[in-house]
């Protein structure tokens, strides 16, 4: 049995390394681009980033928040957002162990984090995250009462699911005359 804080600093580390990647999708999703390649650019001259000035939080500090190559700073947002992942990684293990729920309910933070800042940056939330992300996540039934997310079991020992359900449709937003299809 590994020590829970072992668990944990990995959880915050994993977190912070997918908090990391948010950044290129809150970057790059409303411009349509690919979330894979290129490799993590300076938004501002374009230098692809090294590996070793690519670590979460760590790099920000260790390059006083500066770009190696045209020393211009670096939103402070990369580094929150970072450091958000990995809140969100360490608290979804907490909660709820090294489990697949756990995963699942990251992976659902996740997405509603990139959701977040993408609407604050464009006023839209991008058809490409709502409507796969509502079929991922609430066809497996998101229960906040049972913990049973993603478990079929839900359906019978809760019904708060489907109001809760429905409260989180994001979709709906887009069917009564929505926002931009990105
Ligand atoms: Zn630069």
């Amino acid at each position: 049995m590994l020590p829970s804080l072992f668990i944990d600093i990995v959880a915050f580390i994993f977190g912070a390394c997918i908090g990391s990647f948010l950044n290129v999708c809150i970057y790059r999703i409303p411009e349509g681009l690919s979330i894979v390649y290129p490799g993590s650019r300076c938004p501002r001259c374009e230098t692809i980033i090294p590996f070793y000035d690519n670590i979460p939080i760590i790099s920000y500090l260790l390059l006083a928040g500066k770009c190696r190559t045209c020393h211009l700073p670096i939103a402070l947002r990369y580094p929150f957002v970072e450091l958000l992942g990995g809140l969100f990684g360490l608290a979804s293990v907490h909660t709820f162990g090294p489990t697949v729920q756990a995963g699942v309910v990251f992976v659902f933070i996740a997405t509603l984090i990139v959701v977040t800042f993408i609407d604050l940056d464009h006023r839209i939330i991008p058809d490409r995250i709502s409507l796969p992300g509502n079929s991922v996540f609430f066809s497996g039934g998101l229960c906040p009462s049972c913990h049973c997310l993603a478990s079929p079991r839900h359906r019978h020992c809760c019904r708060r699911g489907d109001s809760f359900r429905r409260g989180l449709d994001l979709s709906s937003h887009h069917r009564k005359g929505g926002h931009g299809r990105r």
